[in-house]
């Protein structure tokens, strides 16, 4: 089988790879696992010297990596340099506190001694998506090798060049040989690499779909995962908010990575008496985001990252105004041969259209009017996602308060826009996955929380 990677700006080819056959995958996970057998019983003190070492490779080759993304899926350069820069924060983060995150904890028992003690479990299979190319790997692999364990990876067929560049990565830090490595396989062959006896859990971030079907394999065989799924994130806007700067923030969490990331911002819901004028001043400032060549300097919002992706998204839109919404922007594919869709927005958005119910993994936003906070909370919670939300207010009880006991999501902002940061934990509830990446609950994941009792 071939893996061919396609410039979404012009829909040209831009290289072939040969993809591993069941065989070689298999060869690759058993010399992974073999590298596992010597890199469990490195020190943090080694394992922190090449994770800097790491990032400071990451930097080094920030604009080349960069340019790899921009030609495969499409994103701006500029955003592509700040995804890099995150992928070595991460590392850097996991150097100064696995050490600490792993401690051993000691618990009173009848014991004469009790403690609590994290051991690596081995070779962890990543399963990610195309839409944060590095950002999506580097936050599971940083803490994987802190912790003691090994990866190997199936990137998404869009981005092979991406997913070998990676491997290439830790290699040029001095991490021992095949410690990570990258599978170049379809997802017909997953079945068989997690029923592989090496392989003791599997990552995945992606569509809830294939979270679904990988978690069904997974739990056949008895392997713990952790999803990272689609998310159709709520901003609830309160009549006392500053509308200037929740509609700035609110155009900036829609369009990261031109509309495509998981914790977008993607249904607005703006309380009846403010919702005129926080459409003005959103539709003011989606209008005036630049799209175009994402190899161009200044360009803001680059092509869908798969021209099917984007056809889709167009359905989706398109059914939304039949069920009654309006299209106040954007809305039309632009004529020629590539993957790009305008920022668009679609008002008087209500349960049961496309653009309420489902993700919409794109620059379209979903505007809808609340009579009141209680009606603003029950719609944004109305939802099979739960992955980040929002709330703008000036007052700051308030917002604390809805955030951190009615917004049903693994995140909340107040007045901010939704992000993943290494020192917070990450994950959604609901259909948009469990478990958490990032931080302390992230690296403890992947270990064996293992209790010694001394008599
Ligand atoms: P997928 O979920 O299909 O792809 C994500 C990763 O999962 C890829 O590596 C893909 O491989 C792999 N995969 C897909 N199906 C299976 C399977 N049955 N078994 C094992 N691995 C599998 O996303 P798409 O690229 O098709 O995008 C579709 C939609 O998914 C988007 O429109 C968006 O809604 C959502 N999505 C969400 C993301 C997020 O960050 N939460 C990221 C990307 C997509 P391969 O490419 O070879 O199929």
């Amino acid at each position: 089988m071939e893996i061919t990677s396609i410039n979404p700006a012009n829909n040209q080819p831009i290289k072939t790879y040969q993809a591993d056959s069941a065989e070689v995958a298999e060869e690759k996970i058993r010399k992974t696992h073999e590298a596992w057998l010597n890199w469990k019983h490195t020190s943090f003190a080694e394992r922190s010297t090449l994770l800097k070492k790491m990032a400071a490779v990451l930097r080094k080759r920030a604009d080349e990596l960069a340019r790899l993304m921009a030609l495969e899926m499409g994103k701006p350069l500029q955003q592509g340099a700040s995804e890099v820069e995150k992928c070595a924060a991460v590392c850097e983060y996991y150097a100064n506190h696995a050490e600490a995150h792993l401690q051993d904890q000691v618990i009173e028992t009848d014991a004469s001694r009790s403690f609590v003690t994290f051991q690596p479990i081995g070779v962890v299979l990543a399963i990610m998506p195309w839409n944060f190319p590095f950002w999506q790997l580097f936050r599971f692999l940083a803490p994987a090798l802190a912790a003691g364990n090994c990866g190997v990876l199936k990137h998404a067929s869009n981005v092979p060049g991406c997913a070998l560049a990676a491997e290439e990565i830790v290699r040029e830090a001095g991490f021992p040989a095949d410690v990570f490595q990258t599978l170049l396989v379809g997802s017909d062959l997953i079945p068989k690499i997690i029923e592989n006896k090496l392989i003791k859990a599997v990552t995945l971030t992606g569509s809830t779909q294939a979270g679904q079907k990988v978690a069904q394999q997974a739990g056949a065989v008895l392997k713990k995962t952790v999803l990272e799924l689609g998310g159709s994130d709520a901003y609830v806007v309160l009549e006392d908010a500053d509308l200037e700067l929740a509609a700035e923030t609110c155009v900036n969490s829609r369009l990261i990575n031109s509309g495509q990331s998981c914790i977008a911002a993607k249904r607005f819901i703006v309380i009846e008496s403010v919702a005129g004028q926080f459409t003005e001043f959103f539709k003011a400032k989606m209008a005036a985001k630049k799209m175009g060549d994402p190899l161009e300097q200044g360009v803001e919002v680059g092509p869908q990252a798969r021209k099917d992706l984007r056809d889709d998204l167009h359905q989706q839109v398109l059914k939304t105004i039949e069920k009654g919404a309006k299209c106040i922007l954007g809305g039309e594919i632009p004529a020629g041969d590539h993957a790009f869709y305008p920022p668009t927005i679609l008002t008087d958005v209500k349960p049961g259209m496309p653009a309420f119910d489902e993700e919409l993994f794109g620059p379209v936003a979903a505007i809808i009017v609340a009579k009141d906070e209680a009606e603003a909370i029950q719609l944004a919670n109305q939802s099979v996602f739960g992955l980040g939300s929002a709330v703008f207010t000036k007052d700051i009880a308030r917002g604390e308060a809805i955030a951190a006991q009615q917004l049903e999501a693994g995140s909340v902002f107040v007045n901010a826009l939704v992000k993943s940061d290494p020192r917070l934990p990450f994950g959604g509830i609901k259909e948009s996955g469990y478990g958490r990446e990032l931080g302390m609950f992230g690296i403890h994941e992947f270990v064996n929380i293992k209790t010694v009792f001394i008599k």
